[in-house]
C-alpha cells in the first residue's frame, strides 16, 4: 500500500499533485511519501512483534537520503551500513552508533578503524582475515569491537542472478562448513565479542522457503557453536524480502515473514536481527518523468522520456520492472516502448508495454523507484544527478539537490603539461 494515488484525474503523491512538484523542481524528480515510509517501518516492525528481542537496522544502501534516514531513525531504526560513507550518513541522521551494523566484504583498514573509534554495534565479519584484522586495530585502540560472523548458507534465493548473495559460488560471509571452526579461532582473539551469526541470502525474494531453509541451517549451527561453550546471543538474519514492482503481483507479506522467522527462530533465546531495504523503501517513491517527444518504430511507438538509465538503474542492471503511468491520464492506452535518451540500447525501461496514452511534454513515474533508484544514480553521458523530494501531506521539501553538470565539469582540471 502506498500514498501515491489518483485524485481528481491527476496523480499526486499524499495530498500534493506531483505537477506542481516537477513544475519547480524540474524533471527527472525523485519523489517520497513520509506517510508511506511510515506506514512500512511500523509494518515491518509490527510482523516481529511476537519475537522476545528484536534489532531492526534499515539497509542503507536501498535508499540513504539523509531526510529517510532520519525518519527511520525517529522510527527506532538502526543502519546496516556497508562503507563509512554510509555509518557517517547513518549517524548524521541521528541513529545511535551502537544501532549500526557494518556489512561487506571490502571494509578497509581505515573504514574498520574510523568504525571502532565511532563504537558501532556490530561488525558482520566476512572472513577470518578480516576478523584478525579488526581484533589487532580495536586491541590497539584499547577497545573491543561486537561482531557476528557472516556465513553463507550455500542456498539459493531464486532471484535475480546479480541479486543472490548466498550460494557458495557468491562472494559474501565464510563457506557453511567452516563457519564453526573460524568462530572458535575468533572468539579467542583479545579485541573481539563473538556473539552471533549473520546471514543475508537475496533480494527481492518472492518465495519465503529459500529463507527459511538458510535460517534453519543457521539454527544448527548456532546451536553446534552454543554446544562447544562459545556464546551466541545475537542472530542477524538480513534483509532481502521482496516488493510487488507490477500491479498484482502477489509476494510474501511483511506478517508472512514474520510468522515464518518465529516458527524457525522464535525459540532460539537469541536477539534477532534484521537488515530490511527494498521492503520499507521501494514503493514509497516515485521517478517522475516527462516526456520528450513520442517518435515512430518498426513495430511500436517510442516513447522518450527524459529520465534514463544513469537515474534509475535497475531496468538495464536487473532487467527490473517499474509500472509507468501518466500523471493526468486520459483513460486510453497504447501499445509502446519507453526509453530514456542515452546512448545504450540498455537504456530502455519497457518494451511493448500497454501503457497510459502520453504525448509530447506529458509527465509520467515510474512507481516502486523508492529504493535502489536515486542512490545508484550517477551522471554517464554528462547528465545531472537526479534530485529528490520528501512530500508530507499538503507540503513537501527538496530532500537532495539536483547536481547539474556544471558542478562536475568544474571538479575536472586539464593538466597544464597537456596544453
Ligand atoms: C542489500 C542488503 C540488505 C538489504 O536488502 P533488501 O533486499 O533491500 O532488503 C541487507 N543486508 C545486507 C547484508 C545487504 O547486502
Amino acid at each position: 500500500m502506498d500514498h501515491f494515488e489518483l485524485k481528481n484525474g491527476e496523480l499526486h503523491a499524499e495530498d500534493v499533485p506531483l505537477a506542481a512538484i516537477s513544475r519547480e523542481t524540474g524533471t527527472p524528480v525523485y519523489v517520497y511519501s513520509r506517510a508511506t515510509l511510515t506506514r512500512h517501518a511500523r509494518v515491518f516492525r509490527e510482523a516481529l512483534s511476537a519475537l522476545p528481542s528484536v534489532h531492526i537496522a534499515f539497509a542503507v544502501k536501498s535508499n540513504p537520503n539523509l531526510a529517510v534516514l532520519r525518519l527511520l531513525a525517529r522510527e527506532g531504526y538502526g543502519a546496516d551500513v556497508v562503507s563509512e560513507g554510509e555509518m557517517n550518513r547513518a549517524l548524521a541522521a541521528g541513529m545511535k552508533a551502537e544501532d549500526v551494523v557494518f556489512s561487506g566484504v571490502g571494509k578497509t583498514h581505515a573504514e574498520l578503524t574510523a568504525a571502532v573509534k565511532a563504537g558501532i554495534g556490530q561488525f558482520n565479519l566476512e572472513s577470518e582475515e578480516e576478523g584478525i584484522e579488526l581484533a589487532e586495530i580495536a586491541a590497539s585502540l584499547g577497545k573491543t569491537a561486537s561482531c557476528a560472523l557472516r556465513v553463507n548458507p550455500d542456498v539459493d534465493a531464486k532471484t535475480h542472478a546479480k541479486i543472490s548473495t548466498g550460494k557458495s559460488e557468491n562472494k559474501f560471509g565464510v563457506p557453511y562448513d567452516l563457519a564453526a571452526e573460524i568462530y572458535a579461532r575468533l572468539s579467542a582473539l583479545p579485541g573481539l565479542e563473538m556473539r552471533g551469526l549473520a546471514v543475508h541470502i537475496g533480494s527481492q525474494i518472492s518465495d519465503l522457503e529459500p529463507s527459511r531453509q538458510a535460517f534453519l541451517k543457521m539454527g544448527e549451527l548456532m546451536k553446534a557453536l552454543r554446544g562447544q561453550g562459545l556464546s551466541v546471543t545475537h542472530m542477524d538474519l538480513g534483509g532481502g524480502l521482496g516488493v510487488p514492482y507490477k500491479a498484482g503481483d502477489q509476494l510474501p507479506t511483511p506478517a508472512d515473514y514474520g510468522a515464518m522467522v518465529a516458527e524457525v527462530a522464535g525459540g532460539w533465546g537469541a536477539t534477532l536481527m534484521f537488515e530490511p531495504g527494498r521492503v520499507i523503501t521501494g514503493n514509497s517513491g516515485v521517478l517522475v518523468t516527462e516526456v520528450v517527444r513520442v517518435k515512430q518504430g518498426a513495430n511500436h511507438p517510442w516513447v522518450v522520456v527524459d529520465a534514463a538509465m544513469n537515474d534509475l538503474a535497475r531496468p538495464a542492471m536487473y532487467d527490473a520492472w517499474h509500472d509507468f503511468m501518466a500523471v493526468k491520464p486520459s483513460g486510453e492506452t497504447m501499445t509502446a516502448n519507453i526509453v530514456g535518451p542515452i546512448c545504450e540500447s540498455s537504456d530502455t525501461f519497457a518494451m511493448a508495454r500497454e501503457i497510459d496514452v502520453v504525448k509530447k511534454g506529458d509527465l509520467g513515474v515510474f512507481r516502486t523507484a523508492g529504493a535502489y533508484g536515486a542512490t545508484m544514480a550517477n551522471t554517464y553521458n554528462s547528465r545531472a544527478l537526479v534530485p529528490e523530494v520528501m512530500v508530507d501531506g499538503d507540503k513537501w521539501s527538496l530532500v537532495a539537490n539536483r547536481i547539474d553538470p556544471a558542478t562536475i565539469l568544474a571538479a575536472e582540471q586539464v593538466p597544464e603539461w597537456l596544453d
